[in-house]
């Protein structure tokens, strides 16, 4: 009788182990949000290639959708389990979508909360900066500025010039989560290292002037942001998080003083609220 309780016991014991054997491992969590510009996409040189009016932006906003695959596939190569991929240019519609896999989330257009890095917050564990470029302030950067090249000639934080690599290096930061790979010019990624770090960067152009570049081609590109980029996720434990000092202050300086008047807005708001007053130019 022992030996008959004894020989169940074993059996219950073996069958437990096949049930725990046969479940597959539980993969960990790894959540990469990548942020898409396109003025640093490899041979963007004017807006020939920057927007729907351009006679070359239907080839360019693939090149751009390539290289953001290519960042989607490193950053799977190194075990994100979930990906978030923002396009942040001009209307916020030049991702070709139906290129991405299935599983992968595409935030489009605006207004959204936190532009380039909408959808960010403290669940991720890695940025990728793609197509990035240098900011405003920045002599040597293709197609520099910083939000507008418009009406900013300058945007600091904490009395720092900031590239829109550094404020979304920022925004980020504020969730504790790091930047861990760049592309864009030479020039971009230099400036987004000033704040990240010397973190992998993916040089796809060489900056000439404001309208120049000698460049890579798009397929030596898309290789060599793969390997930064899977090169930075492998690496995202030494990648520190930009986290600023609050009480946080944002200053700006426009081209022309009228543009900083605030216009009056014709009719009530939602909550029954007046708009404001208009204020007289600085
Ligand atoms: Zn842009």
């Amino acid at each position: 009788m022992k030996y008959r309780i004894a020989a169940v016991f074993f059996l219950l014991v073996f069958c437990a182990a096949g049930v725990f054997a046969a479940e597959p491992p539980q993969a960990k969590k790894l959540k990469v949000y990548i942020s898409v510009d396109m003025e640093g996409v490899v041979g963007a040189v004017t807006g020939d290639q920057l927007g729907p009016s351009g006679f070359e932006y239907v080839r360019f906003r693939e090149f751009m959708t390539r290289e953001a695959l290519s960042a989607v596939n490193a950053a799977k190569e190194a075990g994100a389990t979930e990906i978030l991929v923002s396009d942040s240019h001009g209307n916020g519609e030049n991702l070709l979508i139906e290129l991405f896999p299935p599983d992968v989330r595409v935030i489009r257009s605006w207004p959204r909360h936190l532009s380039m890095m909408a959808g960010i917050d403290e669940s991720f564990d890695a940025v990728i900066f793609i197509g990035y470029h240098a900011s405003t302030a920045n002599v040597s950067g293709v197609r520099a500025h910083t939000m507008s090249s418009a009406t900013l000639t300058s945007v600091k934080l904490n009395g720092v010039e900031v590239p829109e690599g550094g404020m979304n290096a920022a925004i980020a930061g504020h969730f504790g989560v790091p930047i861990v790979a760049v592309s864009g010019d030479d020039a971009a990624v230099a400036e987004v290292r000033k704040f990240t770090g010397a973190i992998p960067g993916a040089e796809v152009k060489r900056a000439i002037s404001f309208h120049s570049a000698a460049t890579l081609t798009p397929k030596t590109a898309q290789d060599l942001i793969r390997a930064r980029v899977k090169e930075g996720v492998q690496q995202r434990a030494t990648a520190k998080a930009y986290v600023l000092r609050g009480p946080v202050t944002l200053e700006i300086t426009r081209s022309d003083a009228r543009l900083a008047c605030v216009r009056r807005v014709s009719g009530t708001a939602a909550n029954g609220a007046q708009p404001p007053e208009p204020v007289a130019a600085l």
